[in-house]
């Protein structure tokens, strides 16, 4: 998950004077009144400085906080941490005893209305991204407590473009026409699971068998076939082997 980044998420204590002014543009300001001290729940810093500026143009008056904490009093350090224990599978009650032990005071109650805010930002970050190839795969994770099958779609980079509940009754049809009207995409790289192949080329999709799952699919059906078969097909089966290599790039 990219939005789990605590290196770049350090809360400095200082605010940093805003670079514009959003009434005229201009990028001249001086304080305006004296700093305040706000706590902050964070893994590094307990206290941050808050700091009116006003604009030496129009006179309007801007707040400036550190980067990395927003409105709540966790910082998106914190949230990230309390982020990462839930999709380690964590309930909300277990976050709140982990955190504990870091010395951390959290409740469940703050922990759920962060993972709530984490998938509201994941959600709109996905929704900008597109690309025309895409590889989708399934996986099982444990959702609201239960185990669930649960879908990915990622880009040729690896980065996670859509995750969506799927198993029985789910309608993938839809999910594929999704993907080519929302993100572009054209081409479908999966496993050789016969699942959704259907689905795929019913959106007019191109599918792309992933070369991993093809050599082995073939290497097991091949060591499945008697010895007598073998020696009998031996050049055709050769012949299969080059030209999967060959398709593989290798
Ligand atoms: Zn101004």
């Amino acid at each position: 998950m990219y939005i789990i980044k605590l290196a770049n998420q350090r809360v400095e204590s200082e605010p940093a004077q805003p670079e514009r002014c959003l009434g005229c543009g201009s990028g001249g300001f001086h304080k305006w009144g004296r700093a305040k001290v706000r706590k902050v729940l964070d893994v590094s810093v307990s206290e941050i400085r808050t700091q009116r500026y006003r604009c030496k143009n129009c006179h309007k008056t801007v707040a400036a906080k550190p980067a990395g904490v927003g409105r709540a009093r966790r910082s998106y350090a914190f949230m990230a941490a309390v982020g990462v224990l839930y999709a380690l599978g964590l309930s909300h009650r277990g976050i709140e005893t982990a955190m504990g032990l870091f010395g951390h005071d959290i409740d469940h109650v703050s922990s759920w209305r962060d993972i709530q805010r984490l998938g509201k930002s994941v959600r709109s970050r996905l929704r900008s991204c597109s690309a025309r190839v895409v590889g989708v795969d399934e996986t099982w994770l444990k959702v609201k407590g239960r185990s669930r099958p649960v879908g990915v779609v990622v880009d040729v980079g690896g980065r996670t473009l859509n995750i969506e509940l799927t198993g029985a009754g789910f309608d993938y049809r839809s999910w594929f026409e999704s993907m080519a009207d929302e993100l572009g995409v054209e081409v479908v790289v999966t496993d050789d699971s016969t699942d959704y192949s259907a689905s795929v080329l019913d959106v007019g999709l191109f599918r792309q068998q992933c070369m991993v799952h093809m050599k082995r699919t073939l290497r097991r059906a091949r060591s499945r076939l008697s010895e007598q078969t073998r020696i009998r097909h031996e050049y055709l089966l050769d012949q299969l082997w080059r030209a999967q290599l060959h398709v593989c790039g290798l």
